[in-house]
C-alpha cells in the first residue's frame, strides 16, 4: 500500500485540518449530498499538481480556499498534504516516506513542497509521472466522469489509454525530444545561415589575407633593401658632407684672409687719393723756396755791388786825400764832369739841328767858353766837403752791408727750413708712391687668388647643393619607407656593408625599392594586421560554427534516433498494452453484461472519416494540422451486447454506458495498476444487481491498486476496510469522522 494519508486544511469546505488515513486496501468516503466528499477527491487532484481550477470546480485559486461560514472565519490559504509509503521506492526518491504538499494563497500564489522542502511544480509532476500518477490522471475518476473515456474522440481516448499504460512518460520524453530536435533544427538553420552569411566575408578576407601575406613578403623584401639603401645613402651623404666641409674650411679661411688683405690694400689705395693735396703743398713749398732763393741772390748781388762801391769809394777817398796833398792829383767830381758833359751834349745836340754855320761857330765858341770856365773853376779848388761826404757815404754803405748780411743770415735759415720741409714731403710722397704700387699689385694678386678660391667654393657649394637634394630625397624616402614598413626602416644604423661600391649600384637599388613600393601601393597599402586578425577571428568563428553544426547534427541524429526508439517503444508497448487491456476488458465486460464482447481497436481514420468525426465533435482544425494528423492513430471501442443486435457505443443506454466504462476503466487499471485509484460515485448509476458485480470487481481491482471510493452505495461500502463519514457541521465546514459500516449506511443517507 502506497497511499498513507491525506490532510486538508482550509481547502474548500474543509475549514479545519482534517486527515484521512488509508490503512485499508479499500477505503470508502460516505456522507450526505453537499457534505464535501468530492472536495476530498479534488484535494487529491490539487495536491498532485492539477493546474485547471475549472476542473476543481473553481474560477480562480481563491475559490479553493475555505471561504468562511458560521463561526469559522475564512482562511488565507488552502493546503493539502498527501503522504506516501515509499519503502518500495516506487517514487524515485531516496526516502521511506514521501510527503507532497501544495498550498494556494488568496493571491493565487502556489507553493509546492516535497518532504517539507519547497520545490517547483515540475519537480512534483516529474516525481509522480515516474509512478504513473498525475493530477488529471486516469486514476482519479471524478463524479459523473466515469464515461468520459466513452465520450472522448479516438485521439483523446488513445491519449487516455497511453496515460494509463504509463506511456505518457515516454510521450513526454518524445515531445521533449521533438521539441529539442525542432530547436536543434532551428539552431542548425541559424548556424547554417550564419555560416552562409559569413562565408563571402571569409572568402573576401582570405583573399585579403593572401594579399596581406604577399604584402608582408614584399614588405620584408623592401625592409632588407631599404635598410641597405638607407644605410649606404646615409654613409654616402656623411662622407661627402665631411669631405666638402673639410675642403671648404681652409678655403673659407683663405677667403676671409684675402678679404682682409683686399680691404687693407683698398684702404691704402683710398689713402692715395689724398696725394694731390700733398703735391700741391710740395709745389707751394718749391715756389716759396724759389722765391727765397731769388731774394737771397738779390741780396748777394746787392752785397757784391755794395762791397764794390765800398772799396771804390774807399780808394777814391784815399786818392782824394792824396790829391788834397798834390795838385796833379786834383780831381773833379764826376757830378761836375757829368754836369759839364750834359751841358756840352746839349750844345752839340742843338748844333746838329742847325745848318747855319754862324750859328754853329757861335755854339763852338760857347762850348769853348764852357770848357775854359770849367777848367778855371777847378784849377785851384780843393773840395774837403766831398771827402767828408764820401766818408759818410762809406759809413752808410757799411751799415747797409751789415743789414744785408743779417738779412742773408735770416734768409738762409728760412731757406734751410723750407728745404727740409720740402725734402720730407717729397720723401713722403715718394714713399706713398711705392706703397700704392704694392697695394695695386696686391689687389691684382688678391683678385686672382680669390677668384680661384671662389671658383673652388662655388664648385663645393654646387656639390653641397647637390648633396642637399640627395639629403632631401633621403629624408623623403625615409619618411615614405617609415610609413610603409614602420620603424624597421630606421633600424639601419648598426648595419655594416662594404661601402666601396659604384654609386650606380645604389641607384639600381633605389629603382628596385620604387618598384616594390608601387607594387605595395597597388596591393592596397598596409594595415594587414587588422585583416589578419579579422580573418583569424572570422575563420575561428566559422570553425566554431562548423563544429557547432557538427555537434548539432550529431545531437539531431541522436535525438532522431531517440525519437524513433521512443516511437518504437511507444508503438510496441501501446500495442501490447492494448492487447492486455482487451483481454481484461473482454472479461470485465462479459462479467458485467453476462456475456457479449468488447474490444479496443487501433484505427487510423481516413481523411474524410476523420473530418466527419471532427465535425461531429465540433473541433475545428486547420487544414495543415488536419493533414499532419492524418496518419495519427486513435482508439475505437467496439461493443457487442449479449442477446442484442445493437452494436456501437451510440446505441447504449445510460446504465450500459456506465457499465462499459467501468469495465474498461477496471481493465485499464488492472493492466497497469496505479498505486491508488479514486472513484467518485462511479457506481451511482448501477442497479442492485450490477452494484454487486461492481463491488466484486472492486475487490478484484484492489489486489492491484489501493482504492478510495466515494459512494452512496451500500454494496460498495460493504467492501471497504475503512469508512470515513463526511458531514456538514453546524459551523458550515465539512467534518470528518471514522465510522462503522452501519453508521456509514446511515451517514450516507
Ligand atoms: P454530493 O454527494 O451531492 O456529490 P458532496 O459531498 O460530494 O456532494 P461536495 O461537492 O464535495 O459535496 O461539496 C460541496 C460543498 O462544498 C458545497 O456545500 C460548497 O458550498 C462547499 N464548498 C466548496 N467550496 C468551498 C469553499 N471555498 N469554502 C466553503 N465551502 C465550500
Amino acid at each position: 500500500m502506497y497511499l498513507k494519508s491525506i490532510e486538508l486544511s482550509g481547502f474548500k469546505s474543509f475549514a479545519k485540518k482534517s486527515e484521512l488515513n488509508f490503512t485499508s486496501k479499500v477505503s470508502a468516503i460516505v456522507g450526505p449530498n453537499g457534505s464535501g466528499k468530492s472536495n476530498i477527491a479534488e484535494a487529491f487532484r490539487f495536491v498532485l499538481g492539477e493546474q485547471s481550477i475549472k476542473s476543481l470546480r473553481g474560477k480562480k485559486g481563491e475559490d479553493l480556499i475555505w471561504n468562511g461560514a458560521g463561526d469559522l472565519p475564512r482562511a488565507n490559504r488552502a493546503g493539502v498534504k498527501v503522504v506516501f509509503d515509499n519503502s518500495t521506492k516506487f517514487l524515485p526518491i531516496d526516502y521511506e516516506t514521501v510527503t507532497i504538499e501544495r498550498v494556494v494563497h488568496r493571491d493565487s500564489v502556489n507553493e509546492y513542497l516535497i518532504n517539507g522542502s519547497a520545490v517547483r511544480l515540475r519537480d512534483v509532476v516529474e516525481l509522480l509521472a515516474s509512478a504513473h500518477i498525475g493530477a488529471s490522471g486516469h486514476h482519479i475518476i471524478s463524479q459523473g466522469e466515469a464515461d468520459r473515456i466513452l465520450n472522448a474522440n479516438i485521439k483523446e481516448r488513445k491519449s487516455m489509454i497511453e496515460d494509463a499504460l504509463g506511456l505518457k512518460l515516454f510521450q513526454y520524453k518524445k515531445q521533449e525530444s521533438q521539441r529539442k530536435l525542432e530547436k536543434t533544427h532551428e539552431n542548425i538553420a541559424q548556424v547554417e545561415s550564419l555560416r552562409r552569411e559569413i562565408a563571402p566575408h571569409i572568402r573576401f578576407l582570405k583573399k585579403q589575407v593572401e594579399k596581406v601575406e604577399k604584402t608582408i613578403q614584399m614588405k620584408d623584401e623592401l625592409t632588407g633593401l631599404a635598410q641597405e639603401y638607407l644605410k649606404r645613402e646615409d654613409e654616402y651623404i656623411n662622407k661627402i658632407k665631411s669631405r666638402v666641409e673639410k675642403e671648404k674650411r681652409p678655403l673659407l679661411e683663405k677667403e676671409k684672409e684675402l678679404d682682409k688683405e683686399l680691404s687693407s690694400a683698398k684702404s691704402v689705395l683710398e689713402r692715395a687719393k689724398h696725394k694731390d693735396a700733398k703735391s700741391e703743398e710740395l709745389i707751394t713749398l718749391e715756389k716759396n723756396l724759389h722765391k727765397i732763393r731769388d731774394e737771397k741772390d738779390n741780396l748777394f748781388r746787392d752785397f757784391g755791388r755794395l762791397d764794390g762801391e765800398l772799396s771804390s769809394l774807399s780808394k777814391m777817398v784815399k786818392k782824394q786825400e792824396e790829391v788834397a796833398q798834390s795838385i796833379e792829383h786834383k780831381t773833379v767830381t764826376l757830378v761836375s764832369v757829368e754836369e759839364l758833359s750834359k751841358k756840352v751834349e746839349e750844345k752839340i745836340k742843338n748844333a746838329r739841328s742847325l745848318k747855319d754855320t754862324n750859328l754853329l761857330l757861335q755854339i763852338l765858341d760857347e762850348v769853348e767858353k764852357i770848357l775854359s770856365d770849367f777848367i778855371d773853376h777847378n784849377k785851384d779848388k780843393v773840395d774837403m766837403s766831398l771827402l767828408l761826404d764820401s766818408k759818410k757815404e762809406i759809413e752808410n754803405l757799411k751799415n747797409t752791408k751789415r743789414q744785408i748780411e743779417k738779412s742773408l743770415e735770416e734768409i738762409k735759415e728760412r731757406e734751410n727750413k723750407l728745404s727740409l720741409q720740402h725734402n720730407t714731403l717729397k720723401d713722403d710722397i715718394d714713399k706713398e708712391k711705392d706703397s700704392n704700387r704694392d697695394a695695386e699689385k696686391a689687389v691684382f694678386r688678391i683678385m686672382a687668388e680669390s677668384g680661384e678660391v671662389r671658383s673652388q667654393l662655388h664648385s663645393l657649394s654646387l656639390e653641397e647643393e647637390n648633396l642637399r637634394t640627395i639629403e632631401e630625397d633621403f629624408k623623403r624616402e625615409l619618411t615614405e619607407l617609415g610609413h610603409m614598413i614602420g620603424t624597421h626602416a630606421l633600424q639601419f644604423a648598426s648595419l655594416t656593408f662594404d661601402f666601396n661600391e659604384e654609386r650606380s649600384l645604389q641607384e639600381e637599388r633605389r629603382r628596385k625599392i620604387e618598384k616594390i613600393k608601387i607594387r605595395l601601393e597597388d596591393a592596397g597599402g598596409i594595415g594587414g594586421a587588422d585583416v589578419l586578425k579579422e580573418y583569424t577571428e572570422a575563420s575561428e568563428r566559422d570553425i566554431f560554427l562548423e563544429k557547432e553544426l557538427a555537434d548539432l547534427a550529431k545531437s539531431a541524429e541522436s535525438l532522431t534516433e531517440l525519437i524513433t526508439d521512443l516511437d518504437n517503444r511507444l508503438s510496441t508497448e501501446f500495442k501490447v498494452g492494448v492487447e492486455k487491456i482487451n483481454t481484461q476488458f473482454k472479461e470485465y465486460f462479459s462479467t458485467m453484461f453476462g456475456g457479449g464482447e468488447a474490444k479496443l481497436s487501433v484505427v487510423t481514420p481516413p481523411k474524410r472519416k476523420k473530418k466527419e468525426i471532427d465535425e461531429l465533435m465540433g473541433t475545428e482544425e486547420d487544414l495543415s494540422a488536419e493533414e499532419a494528423e492524418d496518419t495519427e492513430e486513435g482508439i475505437d471501442i467496439e461493443v457487442n451486447l449479449p442477446k442484442k443486435k445493437v452494436k456501437g457505443l451510440m446505441m447504449l443506454s445510460g446504465g450500459e454506458r456506465a457499465l462499459t466504462s467501468i469495465a474498461l476503466l477496471f481493465a485499464i487499471s488492472q493492466v497497469n495498476p496505479p498505486p491508488f485509484i479514486i472513484l467518485d460515485e462511479t457506481d451511482a448509476a448501477l442497479d442492485e444487481a450490477n452494484s454487486k458485480k461492481y463491488a466484486d470487481m472492486l475487490e478484484n481491482l484492489s489486489k492491484y491498486s489501493q482504492l478510495i471510493v466515494i459512494t452512496h452505495n451500500r454494496e460498495t461500502m460493504s467492501r471497504a476496510g475503512i469508512l470515513y463519514g463526511v458531514t456538514m457541521g453546524s459551523g458550515g465546514g465539512s467534518k470528518l469522522l471514522s465510522v462503522s459500516f452501519e453508521d456509514a449506511v446511515v451517514v450516507a443517507k
